[in-house]
């Protein structure tokens, strides 16, 4: 009998769990405002699970999350065409991708986005100021993330590594040495446009090497050499290029994750 009542009890309380687990969560909470959630509400999605992957050091890249687009991994471009629609004459050697003959765009295009991207300019480093480890990372054909070796070698803020070019320097200088892989973890929000005028602009968020240096800061328009072109209307979609500015730049690790909604499965 004691046993019986024990069973019981012990189902009883397995049933229990198994509905909570199930269900955890409410319904008589408040309403979130948007009137589609409530507070912990039990209906809402799950997130979507996703292996983050893993961190690069200076003698390996890391490995992309699950769920990023490989724009490249060390052994080709073919997801990348040259100026012109042409092969991309970059030269591939020890995981890397160096700047020859063009700049590269991505086949694809993107919406709003999260980039992963590592560079190291060249060593020694020769040439200064501007001239010196000079490439970019190009959104949409009009808004550069500007590459630069800005390791002791002063230039025009606003020119300088992980500056939005022409527009706004990073908040603090964390580059490296010549010679060293650096990272840039850059999410873009593109800007949307309303009867051929700029409605919201287009923000930039930017870590180098780990280190905050744009924070969701609104671009003015197109970044440009010497001038502040204004905002034209373009699609929500759209590529990712790497500047050829005439100096061997290497590049490795290069993913990308379009940003979804909350609640998309
Ligand atoms: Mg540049």
């Amino acid at each position: 009998m004691r046993k019986q009542v024990l069973l019981v009890t012990l189902v009883a309380i397995v049933a229990a769990v198994g509905l909570v687990y199930a269900a955890e969560g409410y319904k008589d909470t408040p309403m979130l405002p948007g009137g589609k959630w409530h507070v912990h509400d039990s209906d809402r999605p799950q997130p979507v699970a996703v292996n983050p992957g893993t961190f690069s050091t200076q003698d390996a890249p890391g490995k992309p999350p699950s769920d990023a687009v490989v724009l490249f991994d060390g052994k080709d471009l073919l997801k990348w065409k040259g100026d012109g629609g042409k092969e991309p004459a970059w030269v591939i050697a020890d995981g890397a991708a160096r700047v020859a003959g063009g700049g590269i765009t991505t086949k694809q295009e993107f919406g709003d986005f999260q980039l992963h991207i590592e560079w190291s300019a060249p060593n020694p480093p020769k040439g200064a100021g501007q001239g010196r480890g000079n490439s970019g990372v190009i959104i949409f054909g009009r808004y550069e993330v500007q590459v630069h070796d800005s390791y002791k070698n002063p230039t025009y803020a606003d020119g300088s590594a992980a500056a939005i070019y022409g527009q706004f320097p990073p908040l603090v200088n964390p580059s490296l040495p010549a010679g060293q892989w650096q990272t840039y973890d850059i999410v873009f929000v593109v800007p949307r446009f309303k009867d051929g005028k700029v409605d919201t602009p287009a923000y930039l968020t930017v870590f180098f090497n780990g280190i905050l240096v744009h924070n969701r800061v609104a671009l003015f328009g197109p970044t440009g050499h010497r001038s502040a072109p204004p905002y034209r209307e373009h699609p929500l979609k759209g590529s990712i290029s790497l500047q050829d500015h005439g100096e061997p730049v290497r590049f490795r690790n290069i993913w990308i994750r379009e940003i979804k909604d909350y609640d998309q499965q």
